[in-house]
């Protein structure tokens, strides 16, 4: 009856109001909104931490609803995982971020890579491999410059099939970056066993530097087995100089975060392409 239930009248019918059915609801506006476009796609740039020269992009979808506004991805991927259109969300955030990768090349003059998560569901989906190459084809994107995301959940699910495809996608030379590195339940074996060639230490990790040992700790130890394995570093929620200059002098090569450039939409991050390029 109040504001709320005023919104919740265009997006919930009338039957389905209250907590469970809650998500039923907002799972049927998910279909429309497919239909209609209400899907965008943000980037976020991803800088070298010495030079700040943006390297390449995080694309992380966006659902801006007509009367909600903008629904966060906290909220909306669980329920595209779970009813399966994550396959279809994700297959379209691929081929549109490649895309969108070679209008930002144009701009920078420069090579340039872009960055996507993949969801369990769609890592174990039959069709994955198509969407990848179909997502190449159409854009004309070298492998090298496709950055695929991916939790350690993701590999522990079936470490079998993981072996599989994660084969495959090394033979189109596309690289697999572990996000949210150190959060999952998973075991370090993983990295002698599959091809990885990026370690995304999350947000956690980093939010409390420089102040807290135990961060530093943490964040030393990845930065260390990450040389010894010649694998990439990505600092996650960098918000402060502080943060940066840290991970900078330990030998942190990648920064993330609000500080350097919050997620923003094409155009935006065409603008900050050009202030980044010093041709
Ligand atoms: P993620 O992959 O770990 O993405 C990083 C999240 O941290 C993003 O939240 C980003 O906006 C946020 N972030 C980046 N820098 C900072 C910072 O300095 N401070 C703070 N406080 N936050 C920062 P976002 O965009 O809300 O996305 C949340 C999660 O939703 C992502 O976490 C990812 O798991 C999922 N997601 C987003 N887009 C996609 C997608 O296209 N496909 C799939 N499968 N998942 C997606
Ligand atoms: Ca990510
Ligand atoms: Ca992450
Ligand atoms: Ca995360």
């Amino acid at each position: 009856a109040k504001e709320t239930g005023k919104a919740r009248c265009v997006v919930y019918s009338p039957k389905h109001s209250g907590p469970p059915e809650h998500d039923i609801s907002l799972e049927a506006a998910m279909f429309q909104a497919v239909r209609e476009g209400e899907f965008l796609l943000y980037y976020q740039p991803i800088v070298d931490a010495r030079t700040r020269e943006i390297q390449g992009f995080e694309t992380l979808m966006r659902w801006k609803h007509p009367t909600l506004g903008m629904v966060p991805p906290a909220r909306f991927i669980p329920i595209a995982e779970t009813n399966g259109l994550i396959n279809l969300l994700g297959a379209w955030a691929l081929k549109a971020a490649s895309v969108q990768l070679k209008q930002f090349e144009e701009v920078a003059k420069r090579r340039l890579y872009i960055s996507v998560n993949i969801s369990p569901r769609q890592f174990r989906n039959d069709k994955f491999l198509d969407v990848l190459d179909d997502a190449l084809a159409f854009s004309g994107l070298s492998g090298e410059q496709l950055v695929l995301e991916i939790t350690e959940g993701t590999l522990m699910v079936d470490p079998i099939h993981a072996e599989t495809i994660l084969s495959k996608m090394a033979l189109r030379k596309a690289r697999i970056a572990i996000d949210d590195f150190g959060t999952g339940y998973s075991s370090l074996a993983y990295l002698k066993r599959f091809p990885i060639s990026v370690l995304k230490i999350d947000r956690t990790f980093i939010r409390d530097l420089p102040g807290s040992q135990k961060d530093g700790a943490i964040c030393n130890a990845v930065l260390d087995l990450a040389k010894h394995l010649d694998l990439s570093v990505v600092a996650e929620g960098v918000e402060t100089e502080e943060q940066l200059h840290y991970l900078d002098d330990r030998g942190c090569q990648y920064i993330q975060g609000y500080l350097t450039g919050k997620p923003m939409p094409a155009n935006v991050a065409m603008t900050a392409l050009k202030e980044s390029t010093y041709a």
